[in-house]
């Protein structure tokens, strides 16, 4: 395929959810010249139009409050120097999001023994659209709908532009900038069962990896579950498989994305923010803490690649440029329509890789997966439909392949993580951050004890579906509790 023409610019955040749109607002106030794109329509549904708008804050004089209850919801699995972070810098975004127009109801106290924990809600009917489209409106950064990323460019270890596909002109779009921020949200639609709309198919985590970056935690995936079966699917997992993969569905991913303080992955130049990241909420998460993480890092995020950006120019080598066209146009010029590996691999996942797993259906998964490999590379077409699909199919299946690999290697029950051939937590062996990176010879997998700056006495994890509840008590062995 003979390559286009590039797009020059500093920044290019992909994803128009609460990170993507905070990350291009702060970059464009640090002077770059930013995108942002979506592979959806504008208006189109995603998480954080569908949140309920429940967010979580604390105050300058609460912050460790808040850090107390993210760390023990999370079964101590969380990086508590990004918990510091994030504890840290609610109160300034809070008001940074007023001025720029968010408009919010009074605070309702989150719990009762939790002083200063406060639960804030955007006010207005569609508020998570609301709230969006008043830091769209905000910003000076451009906003491009119906661009799909396929995937990150990069050169001797650095970042040097993104690939995408126009939807509407069916043809590959490059960026060429030094750098890119993931704002894609989770995968929780690449599982058959999903409360997310379409599109949360993790295509962020998959392009990370490839890219080069390290990836945290990623067996970690919020299932809403009837709570009362959570007992049986840890109990009768197997027994009880059909019923109860009847039930629940995907909700929310805990893992994802590796980043440091400044929101950067071990690939320069690669920034992420959202829900794509992982390691800051651990084994679970504190019910309407999700989006104050995507505005605290999304800003973060924007500010820090604003900055790299006026340090570096790039250039693109044409081998990489060329490489990523000749996949698109594999892609363009597919003659297998992508629907049914996309279900295909979206049932696979919900039946091996999601709430009822055990080490034997997690090697089914990777052996199935690895048998529909053939057929995803014929996927594609040329309407907007499959192109979009084939490429969520090869995002999905890259995922898929990496969740089975990272849950094969945690043996334990914790937080929302279940399995039931290893129903009960385990602090002795298994409390440690599991890290996969793409290497020559496939996945390379290694782990490491969780960063303990703040607690450092874990006990017994929590263990429950959807997102948890505020602790009032440690010894609370609560399970799920009202929040988003
Ligand atoms: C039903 C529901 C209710 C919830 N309620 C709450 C709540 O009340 N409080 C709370 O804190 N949390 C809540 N959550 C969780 C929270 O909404 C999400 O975690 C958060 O909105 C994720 O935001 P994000 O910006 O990371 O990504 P998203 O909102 O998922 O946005 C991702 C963006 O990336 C784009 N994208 C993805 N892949 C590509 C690609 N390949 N190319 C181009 N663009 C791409 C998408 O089109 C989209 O624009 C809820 C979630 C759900 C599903």
């Amino acid at each position: 395929m003979e390559a286009p023409d590039f797009i020059d610019c500093d920044v290019v955040v992909v994803g128009t959810g609460a990170a993507g749109v905070a990350a291009g607002l702060a970059a464009a106030e640090g002077g770059a010249k930013v995108y942002v794109i979506s592979k959806m329509p504008h208006h189109a549904p995603s998480p954080t139009t569908r949140a309920w708008g429940g967010m979580t804050w604390s105050t300058e004089q609460t912050a460790d409050e808040l850090i107390r209850q993210v760390v023990h919801t999370g079964g101590f699995l969380s990086d508590q120097r990004r918990v510091r972070q994030f504890a840290d810098a609610v109160p300034a975004t809070l008001n940074k999001l007023r001025i720029e127009g968010c408009d919010f109801d009074d605070p309702q106290p989150a719990g009762e023994g939790m002083p200063g924990i406060v639960r804030w809600s955007y006010r207005g009917v569609d508020s998570g659209e609301e709230a969006i489209q008043r830091l769209i409106d905000a910003s000076s950064a451009q906003c491009m709908w119906l661009f799909a990323a396929t995937e990150v460019l990069v050169q001797d270890g650095a970042v040097c532009g993104l690939a995408a596909i126009g939807l509407k002109a069916r043809e590959a779009v490059i960026f060429r900038c030094p750098c890119v921020i993931l704002a894609s949200g989770g995968g929780a639609a690449a599982f058959q069962r999903t409360d997310n709309p379409p599109g949360a198919t993790g295509d962020g985590i998959a392009m990370a990896w490839e890219a080069g970056a390290e990836l945290v935690d990623l067996e970690l995936i919020s299932f809403g579950y009837p709570e009362a079966r959570v007992q049986d699917v840890l109990e009768r997992g197997e027994e009880l498989r059909e019923e109860l993969l009847g039930l629940g569905y995907g909700h929310y991913f805990l893992g994802g994305v590796r980043v440091d303080e400044r929101c950067e992955t071990n690939v320069r130049g690669l920034y992420a923010a959202g829900e794509v990241t992982g390691g800051l909420f651990g084994a679970a998460r504190l019910g309407g803490a999700a989006l104050a993480d995507c505005f605290v890092f999304g800003l973060e995020a924007g500010h820090n690649a604003a900055f790299a950006a006026q340090t570096r120019a790039v250039e693109l080598d044409h081998i990489v440029v060329d490489a990523a066209c000749d996949r698109i146009e594999g892609i363009l010029r597919g003659s297998r329509a992508p629907a049914p590996v996309h279900e295909r691999i979206r049932r696979i996942l919900w039946e091996h890789v999601g709430p009822v797993k055990t080490a034997g259906s997690l090697q089914h998964a990777v052996e199935e997966l690895h048998a529909i490999e053939a057929d995803l590379a014929f996927t594609g077409g040329a309407s907007r439909e499959y192109i979009r699909a084939a490429v969520e199919a090869r995002q999905m299946h890259t995922l898929g392949g990496l969740i089975a690999q990272a849950s094969l290697e945690r043996k334990e029950t914790r937080g929302c993580y279940w399995r039931s051939d290893y129903p009960e937590p385990d602090n002795e062996g298994q409390l440690r951050n599991i890290v996969l990176r793409k290497a020559k010879s496939g996945c390379e997998l290694s782990s490491q004890p969780p960063v303990m700056t703040e607690l450092t006495e874990p006990p017994a994890p929590r263990i429950g579906a959807g997102c948890f509840g505020y602790l009032t008590r440690l010894s609370d062995a609560i399970g799920p509790g009202s929040g988003r």
